[in-house]
């Protein structure tokens, strides 16, 4: 179905033209800020450069008898914003269930998987009570839901100041946002689950092959509740996964029908679906980004080591497909305001380090989080515009005031303006004064990528209660690439995507942990490599077959071949005991696994353990190579950088085309392009300054015009063996950005 042309539509009567790229902030979520601040807020605002303003529109809060809604509020607010200017994101929010509904519908609330009930209540995002709504498996509850959807988009579609709707804050599995159930489990439910596997299955013998089991009829089929099987939690979660994005589709519809004018878009949970656990939170970037005109991610980089918020915008901007991508949250203060939050969210040993309770409460020492200064958030503002985001919305202008979620204000506790939200004004200015420079750039094509199957985290999930190995494997390959200054694509090797990737235009692709893997990824992956690619792969791969029935051969699917090895053995081993690898000078830390491995015909052993068997083997198939390692160091370089891996991956892509890079892992250096100029981007992720020499390639005898863009300097540089290198110094989070042309 042909969308409008929203950008142009709902921009273009505005009195200045606005920036192709979107600036703004999350402001109202009731019940704060107070209504006596609104105007003063957004005409502060207004000056500080921010156009835009995300609303929360809390069910609950605007309907407290059935059939009924009161908008008066919001309206007063949205005429507030079009009388200054300021254009409203308005994000329709279910998850906050009105109580009169919650009494005529007990049956509805959320049930975990031991039988406990969620009743809805207060929690961090939602102070005002509801959280996490009933089960819309409920006709009833699903219906509720939509009218409120309807009367609101309907009161509001023609006012002035809306820019979009949002269907859902950051979709996922909510009932488990803040602990560590599994929902849902309602007879409603489970009987929505028995027509999947009906409808998937045809036949109960169908069912019974793939999961092992006797059944007579698919009604007698209940979801599984404690860990133990895979084929059975498999089916269970890619039904959740369904159900999420059927909720998803009907939200949207409504908008749609209700308001064909506005576009609708999704924003997704800090980390995106590529670093969150699939099994436990149903985040599935692809296919909620191919529900709506514009897609983005929340970023809170002070959850995590720097790199992981880069590997989250990847995926995030990859599952968009060319569509426009923001930042969509990004972390405005420091999170906590003097009193220590006890509503931790689960926190496994691994993968919950993207998480803030993980760096507080589980890995300290691994990084320090620091502060959040005015220097660190113009770092992350500017490295969203280098990562190709057309939005920069930032959480929050002002400071929760209300709940379990305090701070992140761009602004003081009275709303008066912090030094972070000067960094906004410059920020804007920068923007505004380099308008022709930035509006149309755009990202040159990455030449490297990582490509994986979700299912991954199911099977990860349901071996050992966590998904560490996966999504540690997927950090650590970024990480690597990250302080070789390699951006990368992240693509999906499921089914449903597999046909739609194109890896024919990277030079190298890498596979996390994958110890899943399907016959047609496999088959696509051989063509890639036979075709000229370079295929990299850790531990364990495929080690099962499209039943998840352990391979005789592993790696399976006719992976031996491609890697031109086999596994002799394996063992899983703590870090401390594993021998390291070594390839030729070059020490490696092994990590997870030590899988020895047995080279085929052909095949050249590279690497050994240092105890002396094969650890690395290199095949060389048609006209590419394909690269099998038997452990997981890439699991082990995203908690500890290790020279020799950065150094060897070096080594393995010298010759891949870098648009820009430094001498130096922690100083990134990202590119944008627009017609000649490239837009170079040199950002200090460390909170120490850093003295580093940037190269650019440049093509021509001409010497180019270097300018840097936020402090309007003219940069000398002559090029030398075809490229300029420039040698910075940056301050803590410095950021330089260098318009060259
Ligand atoms: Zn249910």
């Amino acid at each position: 179905m042909a969308r409008p042309r929203h950008a142009a539509q709902t921009r273009s009567h505005e009195r200045n033209a606005p920036l192709m790229i979107y600036v703004g902030t999350q402001y109202f979520r009731a019940p704060t800020p107070a209504p006596e601040d609104w105007e003063r807020d957004i005409q502060q605002a207004r000056a500080y450069g921010l156009d835009y303003f995300r609303f929360w529109l809390m069910w609950n809060w605007y309907s407290q008898r059935e059939g009924q809604y009161d908008f008066s509020s919001l309206a007063r607010l949205l005429d507030l914003c079009e009388k200054h200017g300021m254009k409203a994101l308005m994000l329709t929010n279910l998850e906050s269930v009105p109580a009169w509904l919650v009494k005529k519908h007990p049956e509805a609330v959320y049930q975990d998987e031991t039988g406990g009930l969620y009743w809805p209540e207060s929690v961090g995002n939602t102070p005002a009570g509801g959280f996490p709504g009933l089960c819309f498996h409920h006709k009833a509850v699903a219906d509720a839901g939509r009218d409120y959807i309807a009367n609101l988009v309907r009161a509001f579609r023609d006012h002035r100041a809306i820019e979009c709707w949002e269907p859902h804050n950051e979709p996922m599995f909510e009932p488990g946002r803040y602990n560590s159930r599994f929902y849902c489990y309602c007879a409603e439910t489970v009987r929505a689950f028995q027509n999947y596997l009906a409808a998937k299955y045809d036949r109960i013998e169908a069912l019974n092959a793939n999961w092992r089991r006797n059944y007579g009829a698919f009604d007698e089929v209940l979801p599984p509740r404690k860990r133990g099987m895979y084929n059975n939690w498999l089916d269970w979660r890619a039904f959740a996964v369904d159900s999420l994005m059927a909720s998803l589709e009907w939200r949207i519809q409504t908008i749609r029908d209700n308001d064909p004018n506005h576009y609708v878009m999704i924003h997704t949970r800090g980390g995106s679906g590529v670093t969150r656990n699939l099994a436990k939170e149903g985040i599935d970037d692809y296919r909620m980004a191919a529900l709506v005109e514009k897609y983005g991610t929340a970023a809170f980089p002070q959850c995590g080591p720097e790199h992981e918020y880069f590997i989250a915008m990847a995926g995030a901007r990859c599952a968009a497909k060319g569509k426009e991508f923001w930042m969509a949250e990004l972390q405005g203060g420091p999170y906590g305001m003097g009193i220590h939050r006890n509503d931790a969210e689960p926190v496994c040993e691994f993968c919950g380090s993207s998480t803030m309770e993980a760096t507080i409460d589980k890995k300290e020492g691994v990084f320090d989080p620091g502060e959040v200064t005015p220097e660190r958030l113009n770092m992350w503002t500017w490295s969203g515009i280098a990562q190709g985001a057309k939005g920069i919305l930032y959480w929050q202008y002002r400071n929760e005031s209300f709940g379990l979620e305090y701070g992140f204000g761009l602004t003081e506790l009275d709303g008066s303006p912090h030094a972070r939200l000067e960094v906004v004004r410059a920020f804007k200015q920068v923007l505004s004064r380099h308008r022709n420079l930035l509006d149309g750039a755009t990202l040159p094509p990455c030449r490297v990528a990582m490509a994986w199957d979700p299912r991954n985290d199911i099977v990860n999930w349901t071996a050992v209660g966590c998904c560490d190995a996966v999504k540690n494997s997927i950090k650590g390959i970024h990480k690597v690439l990250w302080h070789g200054d390699y951006p990368i694509d992240v693509l999906r090797l499921d089914p449903e995507f597999i046909p739609g990737e194109n890896f024919d235009s990277y030079d190298a692709v890498f596979l996390p942990f994958s110890p899943f893997l399907d016959s047609g990824a496999a088959a696509r992956l051989r063509a890639y490599v036979q075709q000229g690619g370079t295929l990299v792969a850790e531990a364990s791969l495929a080690q099962f077959d499209d039943t998840m029935r352990v391979n005789p051969v592993v790696p399976g699917a006719g992976l031996d071949e491609l890697f031109g090895c086999r596994r002799a053995d394996v063992r899983t081993m703590h870090h401390q005991l594993l021998p390291a690898i070594k390839i030729g000078a070059l020490s490696l830390r092994a990590r997870m696994h030590k899988e020895v491995l047995k080279p085929l015909k052909g095949a050249r052993v590279i690497g050994r353990f240092a105890t002396g068997e094969p650890a690395v083997i290199e095949n060389r198939v048609g006209k590419g190579r394909a690269i099998y390692i038997g452990s997981n160091p890439f699991i082990g370089y995203m908690v500890h950088d290790d020279r020799g891996l950065l150094k060897w991956i070096q080594k393995l892509l010298a010759g891949v085309e870098r648009h820009a890079w430094t001498d130096k892992p922690d100083v990134i250096a990202r590119v944008l392009v627009n017609d000649d100029a490239k837009i170079v981007f040199l950002l200090n992720t460390q909170s120490k300054p850093a003295a580093a020499t940037l190269a650019v390639p440049v093509a021509g005898r001409k010497t180019p015009t270097v300018t840097e863009i936020i402090t309007g300097r003219t940069v000398m540089a002559k090029p030398e063996k075809g490229a300029l290198n420039l040698r910075r110094r940056l301050g803590p989070y410095g950021v330089e950005v260098f318009a060259i042309q």
